[in-house]
This record gives structure tokens, sequence and C-alpha cells, in this order.
């Protein structure tokens, strides 16, 4: 089945943290939502990969997510090989998003900024019909990692490129495009935040890297504050969007400016 909107992110936990409240409300307003996480938290100081998928579920499903997969990437050391960008595109072609979020392309988490350029160079290679991709994960030849495969496959995806590209920024302390007003879904994503409980619940292990949980609630809180409050509502999540923006009606342009 395929999504009107695909969020993409390095760690099972990092889209809801930077846009789980937006994926929320498009799923409310009747779009497809799903959630691409690129490796599945083996790494974490806290809990297993094992305990990281049955909270990643249950934060999907609180979030109203359609679909959620997480490939098997090496946490920590997520590259922008064409192996790894060929199980993005396999992805894209399967799930046909019109609407990829991507994290911003800088960080200090460096899986973080390589996600960034993986996914934008996986959509690109999505839509090239002369690129065959088939279906199954455990499909991929030796031939298709040495390179494109030309030819008719009748089991390969079909080309998509996703029609829009936005970067959830809210890890990195820039000006954000636009935000999303997420006034009404912050309660249901803070919950979404807390199904990972091997993450958040209070403690020893990674005690001294780890804020207490009513650190996280206020940490959420004020950055979900500050992006609303400079766009005139209660919360909201920031992103950033390299095309210039487009205005029709000049008198529908929201948000007050004195
Ligand atoms: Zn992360």
């Amino acid at each position: 089945m395929p999504v009107d909107i695909l969020a993409l992110a390095a760690h099972r936990d990092d889209v809801e943290q930077t846009c789980g409240g937006t994926l929320l409300k498009m799923a409310e307003r009747g779009y497809r939502t799903g959630i691409l996480d690129l490796t599945q938290g083996e790494m974490g100081t806290r809990g297993t990969a094992e305990d990281r998928a049955r909270e990643a579920a249950e934060a999907a499903s609180i979030l109203k997510v359609a679909w959620r997969q997480a490939l098997d990437i090496p946490d920590g050391r997520v590259e922008n090989t064409w192996e790894n960008r060929l199980k993005i595109v396999r992805v894209l072609r399967e799930r046909r998003p019109r609407v990829l979020i991507l994290p911003y392309w800088e960080g200090r988490h460096p899986d973080h900024y390589t996600a960034s350029v993986l996914g934008y160079e996986a959509a690109f290679l999505a839509g090239l019909a002369k690129l065959a991709v088939s279906r199954q994960p455990s499909a991929i030849s030796r031939q298709e990692i040495d390179a494109a495969v030309v030819g008719e496959d009748a089991d390969a995806t079909l080309p998509h490129r996703p029609f829009k590209i936005i970067y959830a920024s809210l890890y990195r302390d820039v000006r954000p495009t636009f935000v999303v007003d997420i006034t009404k879904q912050f309660e249901t994503r803070f919950q979404a935040l807390m199904a990972y409980k091997s993450q958040f619940t209070d403690q020893q292990a990674g005690s001294n890297i780890f804020p207490a949980q009513k650190e996280i609630r206020a940490r959420v809180e004020s950055i979900a504050r500050f992006y609303g409050m400079q766009a005139g509502v209660t919360y909201a999540e920031p992103f950033v969007q390299k095309e210039m923006g487009l205005v029709d009606d000049l008198l529908a342009i929201p948000v007050k400016s004195i």
C-alpha cells in the first residue's frame, strides 16, 4: 500500500522527536503516513533492538502511522553507499510517497546528517527509469550492487520520485522555512515519545547521559513552544525547504506581522 507522506530517519525515535506531531496531524487529515527507520538501534546505551522494535510499533500506532519499517543498516554506521541507497530506493518505489521528510543535513550525530544526504540521493535514483531494483530486500544481487542494472526485470519496482522533500530541522539551531502547528497533537506526540520506555524511563543505565523524564518533558515542551510562539500558535515543529516558496493569494498568507 502506498503512503502520501514518508518520514525517513536514522534511529527509531528520531521521527517522534522531530516531526511526530506533523505526521499525526496529517494522518488526522486523512493522509496515509509512513516511517522508515534506517537502523534498528542495537548500539543504544539502553535497551535492545527488540525492545526498540516493540516500542517503535507502539509509537507508530499512537501517531496513527499506516506503515513503518526499520532497515538493517548498522546503528552508528549509517554510510552513504550504493547498497544503502538501493535499500531506500526500493522502499520509495514500493511506498511511493508524494512528500518525503528527511533529517536536516547538518547535525552533531553523523548518522543524522548522513541519513539526510543518503535519503536525498536515494530519492533521485528512485526516479531513474533505467535503474532496475528488485522487490525483495534479500534479493539485492551482486550485479545490482556493482552497477545499475538496465533491462527487463519482471519483478523490478516502477520508478518513483517524491514531489516534495522537506527537512525536519528540530535537532539543529537553524531558522526554519516554515513550522507546522501541532498544538492539538502535542500531548499525543509526547505520549508516542514516551512509548520508548527503554530509553526514557528513569533508570540507572546511562543516567549520566540521559536526562530524567520530567526534564525531557520540559525540554520537548520548550522547543515546541519556541517554534510555536514565532508563528503565533502554542506548539509547532520546524521544517526547512530548499525551494522558493510560492504564494497565490496574498490575503491567505498566515502569521501576523505586527
Ligand atoms: Zn537519532
